[in-house]
């Protein structure tokens, strides 16, 4: 077969990530694809992966794309005449601590949420399923039956001979070694055979991702790292079913494989390969074996399954893979090039999420917008900080260190930091600031009062932070507090067609006059929620919109992919020049008035409108919003102003007992008032009916926006999911998220967030209950609400309006 010269799709990499996207985008989509691998299929990564195949992840629709890759590996053989080696043997999580017991409650609930049956299981009956296993330090274990394990390259082979019955070309001994480029679209493929002219091109590149990326001007932060495995000799009583176990207190997993074992680990002092390009001659290939490095898995590992001591070790397997700096794979378009996808860095799980990771990535590529929430895959997650190898790799080898250690809730990363810090910095940490770091930034989570030690203690019940959070609350809610928002990000919108494009791209109505603001999503075409921001008209052509500091990239390259075409309109992005201080609490307008001769009373300066004000002799823009409930400006001040604002802030709001507070407490206020977050609470998944958000789209203009098709074809007919908030009083219980609603007993939904309001006293949750006719809500109403927390079952008490609103005179006078 010679190469063609055009395609409308290049996937570029033989392994099992651009052949299952090959697959999908040839029998899904009947894409004209070319497939394009330097060496030969599953020569990178994929032929010495160990094969095992978990599923459950913390993700609702991550965890649904694993689930495809199951289902995807069953049926394949059928399909294609190649055994993909699947064998559903189920696998054993193995508990030694009450901590890790806990959290594995809290998984099997998570499971339960995400509609899999997670048991946990005695010693007793852990020894019965695997009794060659030494179960005496075990508290217990979780058990998936339907987990399981499969042949990495024969399923990448299966598939590449589906993509090839479906009209996929696949090339072998053809490398991309560059691309033809215009107006940041790639036009051309080079390789080493010749040029390809295409459409859309699909970097499945490995480890080699970066490098192929850096090609077209695009970052793909990930770090290879050395991972080792033995497979040991045939094992006298090993069942050829056996299932897989994961033994993290031991940080080793272990797999059946031809009568013996597959034995491997994640240590904590991981070797990262290279920080530079990675060889194109790795062919097939491994580093040497490193048993001394590998020691600590096998000792390890002989106390937890002791015929280990003396069977013999068949071979040692020592590989890269790519891992990334949250532990997460990277997916979707590039924001530095329109017509770059990528899937890449799967961290030692790109067998299991091989199948799904496909399959939407195809979906992706041919609509151009992600087929669900993937949100926590999302190559948009990242930012300029990840061009920064060395960063990377720290960070990198801080989550696979982390891989196999206990899950703790609010656990912050500690490498790399402190990285990007607002002017406040100093001054925040001489007030015993306990930061935790966000896209790089630092930002106080809370304070620690005089006598308790400035630093997070992770545990499974409450923190050692509780209760001087709910003090920081407190205040906001009684007095007044300044939050260091600062890593908001911020840009600017400008342009004679400005507003034209703004009114396409938001659900809200932006065509305010000026000094007005707008909360409003972006949708997708399919009425998702893409983003939740703030716009403010600042000027007829020129418009300032803030959003959260984690969504930076994301939300510009939404933004900016969708600006119609011709339109007269420029983004900048603008983070770094503003500083935000946000003012809350009752007396917020007595300090504010103190420190700006502007008249802030609600006449002259009233809710949901910016004015330029001057504070310490700057021009500052104040913004009248509120994400906590009460009375507030967001101060966006000249970046080098904000230590010398911050400062008058706090000098004239003595008297009204002003003190800095915490993004924990931020976000127990937020939980009280029903403000949804984007990402966990509203998703691509969900649209703003569902969300209880109906009020901010503009259906009743005759403006067309991306979305309103979608919403017009739903709206008038019954909605099968709602959001709602629940409150649950034993003080015992602590909500996270994913915890599973019950509604007269039957599972109807769970919780996208969970957290603690101190105002009430209660423990608060929020998530959507669905119902396959209809959530009216009659029926939201007349149910009995329980919610099930790490397993056991708890009342619950549903909300249909926010849980705490103060008079609307109190936040809007
Ligand atoms: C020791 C070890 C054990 C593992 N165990 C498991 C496990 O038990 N379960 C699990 O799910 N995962 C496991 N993994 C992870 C799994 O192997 C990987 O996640 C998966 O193989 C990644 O597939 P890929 O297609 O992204 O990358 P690869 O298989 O590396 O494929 C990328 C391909 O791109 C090609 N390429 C690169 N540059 C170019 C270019 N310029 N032109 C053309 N082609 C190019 C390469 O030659 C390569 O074949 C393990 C990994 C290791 C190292």
């Amino acid at each position: 077969m010679t190469l063609p010269s055009q395609a409308a799709i290049v996937v570029i990499g033989g392994g099992i990530i651009g052949c299952s996207t090959a697959y999908h985008l040839a029998r899904d989509h009947k894409a004209d694809v070319v497939l394009l691998e330097q060496g030969k299929l599953t020569s990178g990564s994929t032929w010495h992966a160990a094969g095992l195949v978990g599923q459950l992840r913390s993700s609702a629709s991550i965890t649904r794309v694993l689930k495809y890759s199951v289902d995807l590996y069953k049926g394949l053989e059928a399909e294609t005449g190649l055994a993909t080696g699947w064998k559903m043997t189920g696998c054993l999580r193995l508990a030694t601590n009450a901590d890790r017991w806990t959290e594995y409650k809290r998984l099997a609930t998570t499971a339960k949420s995400f509609g899999m049956d997670m048991q946990l299981l005695s010693p007793a009956e852990v020894k019965a399923m695997w009794p060659l296993m030494e179960t005496g330090d075990l508290v217990g274990a979780s058990w998936l039956p339907t987990d399981g394990q499969a042949s990495p390259s024969d399923i990448t082979q299966s598939l590449a001979k589906g993509a090839r019955m479906h009209g996929a070309k696949l090339f072998e001994d053809v490398r991309v070694t560059g691309f033809e480029m215009k107006d940041g679209r790639i036009t051309v493929v080079k390789t080493s055979e010749g040029d390809i002219a295409c459409d859309k091109v699909v970097n499945c590149a490995g480890q080699w991702a970066r490098q192929v990326g850096a090609l077209a001007g695009i970052n793909v932060p990930l770090q290879p790292v050395k991972h080792q495995y033995i497979i040991t000799e045939k094992i006298d009583g090993l069942a050829t079913d056996a299932p897989t176990i994961r033994d993290p207190d031991r940080r080793t997993y272990f797999k059946e494989e031809v009568g013996g074992l597959v034995m491997g680990g994640y240590e904590p002092n991981p070797q990262a390969w290279t920080t530079g390009d990675v060889p194109n001659d790795w062919e097939f290939r491994l580093f040497d074996d490193d048993y001394d490095h590998f020691e600590q898995h096998m000792m390890q590992a002989i106390a937890r399954v002791p015929a280990l001591e003396t069977v013999g070790v068949k071979q040692m397997i020592n590989g890269p893979e790519s891992f990334t700096p949250d532990g997460n794979f990277i997916l979707g378009t590039a924001p530095e090039c329109a017509n770059m996808f990528v899937g890449a860095g799967f961290n030692a799980f790109g067998i299991a999420s091989g199948g799904g990771a496909g399959w939407v990535l195809a979906q992706w590529v041919v609509d151009g917008e992600a087929p669900l929430d993937l949100w926590v895959v999302d190559i948009r997650r990242f930012s300029n900080l990840h061009r920064d190898r060395q960063w990377v790799c720290d960070r990198t080898l801080e989550a696979y260190g982390k891989h196999y250690t206990i899950g703790f809730p609010h656990e912050e990363y500690a490498s790399g930091r402190p990285r990007i810090v607002s002017p406040l910095y100093d001054r925040l940490k001489q007030q015993n600031a306990v930061f935790g770091s966000k896209l790089g930034w630092e930002r106080p989570n809370w304070f620690a009062p005089q006598g308790i030690e400035p630093r997070d203690i992770y545990s499974m019940g409450r923190q050692n932070w509780f209760a001087a959070v709910g003090d920081e609350h407190r205040h906001v809610r009684e007095r007044v507090g300044v939050f260091d928002q600062s890593s908001f990000a911020k840009y600017e919108l400008s342009g004679p067609d400005a507003l034209k494009a703004l009114d396409w791209i938001c659900a809200n109505d932006v065509s305010r006059p000026v000094g007005r603001l707008t909360y409003t999503q972006l949708l997708n075409t399919r009425g998702g929620i893409e983003a939740d921001l703030t716009v403010a008209r600042l000027a007829e052509e020129t418009f300032y919109i803030v959003t959260g500091t984690g969504f930076r990239t994301h939300d510009s390259s939404w933004i900016g992919d969708h600006i119609g075409e011709g339109l007269k309109a420029t983004l900048v992005d603008v983070t770094e020049d503003f500083g935000t201080l946000s003012l809350m609490g009752p007396r917020a307008r007595d300090v504010l008035a103190a420190v700006t001769d502007t008249d802030v009373s609600n006449a002259a300066f009233p809710f949901g409108h910016v004015r330029e004000i001057a504070i310490a002799g700057h021009t500052i823009r104040a913004l009248r919003v509120t994400y906590v409930g009460e009375l507030g400006w967001e101060l966006h001040v000249p970046i080098a102003a904000t230590g010398e604002v911050f400062d008058a802030l706090m000098a004239a709001g003595k008297k009204h007992d002003i003190r800095p507070v915490g993004y924990r407490a931020l976000e127990s206020l937020r939980l009280e008032k029903g403000y949804r977050a984007w990402g966990s609470d509203i998703t691509p998944n969900d649209t703003p009916q569902e969300a209880g958000l109906g009020w901010a789209v503009k259906l009743r203009k005759n403006t067309d926006f991306i979305g309103r098709r979608a919403l017009e074809k739903t709206s008038g007919s019954a909605l099968k999911k709602r959001f709602a908030g629940f409150t649950v009083d034993d003080p015992d219980i602590v909500l996270l998220g994913r915890e599973t609603i019950l509604r007269n007993g039957e599972p109807v939904g769970y919780l996208t967030s969970g957290g603690y309001g101190y105002t009430l006293g209660m423990n608060i949750g929020y998530g959507y209950v669905r119902n396959a006719d209809e959530v009216s809500d009659d029926f939201l109403a007349s149910g009995d609400y329980e919610l099930v927390v790490a397993m056991e079952r708890t009342p619950a008490k549903i909300h249909l309006e926010p849980m705490y609103d103060p008079a609307a005179e109190r936040v809007k006078a």
